[in-house]
């Protein structure tokens, strides 16, 4: 993994996330460096991790209100274009994953789409154990992959 320039790191996202504002860009502006396992940008800030999406709304927008999350337009973690962020609650962002299709991987081409009730049902059912995964898809009309996704924790957290 790249890393960033030597430097004042902040500045430089500063000079980018400016730069998308006022040249109105559309298209999303990747960190190039390193970036988690779920491809967030990230730089080390006097010893913290900090995203990058989220220093790019506090460099546009201001604070980040107490529980809110900064939420991608674009669906691109690694993007920091401010233009394609908004602030959202973890309830957005389990919607918006639902709407963007992040769950729609039925196994025969079904479009199952899972409910945040029925996701959690799910997670409920993978905390107790004892089913198999394929099972558990099944009942709902998704792929094991889905419910893999769901186990990990890959596209959200609670
Ligand atoms: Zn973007």
């Amino acid at each position: 993994m790249r890393k960033p320039p030597k430097g004042d790191l902040p500045k430089y996202i500063e000079t980018l996330v400016r730069d998308a504002l006022t040249s109105k860009r559309k298209e999303c502006v990747i960190w190039p460096f390193w970036t988690n396992n779920k491809g967030y940008g990230g730089i080390t800030l006097k010893r913290k991790r900090v995203y990058v999406h989220r220093l790019a709304w506090k460099i546009a927008y201001g604070s980040i209100p107490d529980g809110k999350k900064v939420l991608h337009e674009c669906d691109n973690p690694p993007c920091f274009n401010p233009r394609h962020l908004f602030l959202g609650t973890q309830m957005d962002n389990v919607k918006d994953s639902i709407k963007k299709g992040r769950f729609h991987h039925g196994e025969s081409g079904s479009s199952a789409i899972l409910t945040e009730k029925q996701v959690t049902e799910i997670r409920q059912r993978l905390a107790k154990g004892g089913e198999i995964r394929k099972k558990i898809g099944a009942d709902y009309g998704v792929s094991r992959q889905t419910i893999n996704n769901i186990a990990w924790g890959l596209t959200w957290r609670w």
